[in-house]
């Protein structure tokens, strides 16, 4: 997601970009290709400044969330953030070894709402992630976990 489209997002939801944002901003940009946690966010800002405090990072990235210029996932009760990749509806190939992650605009809940419809099930939403390793990370073999 380009800076600008991420600006023009605050902007419309009536979200100041302050320096704490701008901050948050920057880390998330620099790893635009990985899902990081709060307290991996909360480490790289506090390595150029300490101003910011773990529950500031964490309101300010489910902010962003709510205004959709977020991924979020969550495993084990955590959860991880990541900017927007496309600006569509779109799922991810995540690396386990690299955690890079590889947007692709296929989405299939097509198939799956008839499978829910056979359990007379409403689907409501869907997260879908599919892990995986990917064309670097497989070149050194590493044992499956
Ligand atoms: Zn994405
Ligand atoms: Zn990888
Ligand atoms: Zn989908």
């Amino acid at each position: 997601m380009k800076k600008q489209a991420i600006m023009n997002i605050l902007k419309e939801n009536k979200l100041k970009l302050t320096n704490q944002r701008k901050a948050i901003i920057t880390i998330l940009q620099n790893n635009e290709n990985k899902f990081m946690s709060c307290e991996e966010i909360y480490d790289e800002i506090s390595k150029k400044d300490n101003k910011l405090n773990l529950s500031t990072v964490y309101r300010t990235l489910e902010s962003f969330y709510t205004v959709d210029i977020l991924h979020k996932k969550t495993t084990d009760g955590k959860s991880f953030y990541k900017l927007m990749c496309l600006d569509h509806h779109h799922h991810h190939l995540i690396c386990r070894v690299c955690k890079k992650t590889i947007p692709f605009d296929y989405c299939p809940m097509d198939e799956l709402s008839k499978v829910a419809k056979q359990y007379h099930f409403t689907i409501e939403s869907h997260q879908i992630e599919v892990y995986g390793v990917c064309s670097n990370c497989s070149h050194f073999n590493l044992p499956k976990r």
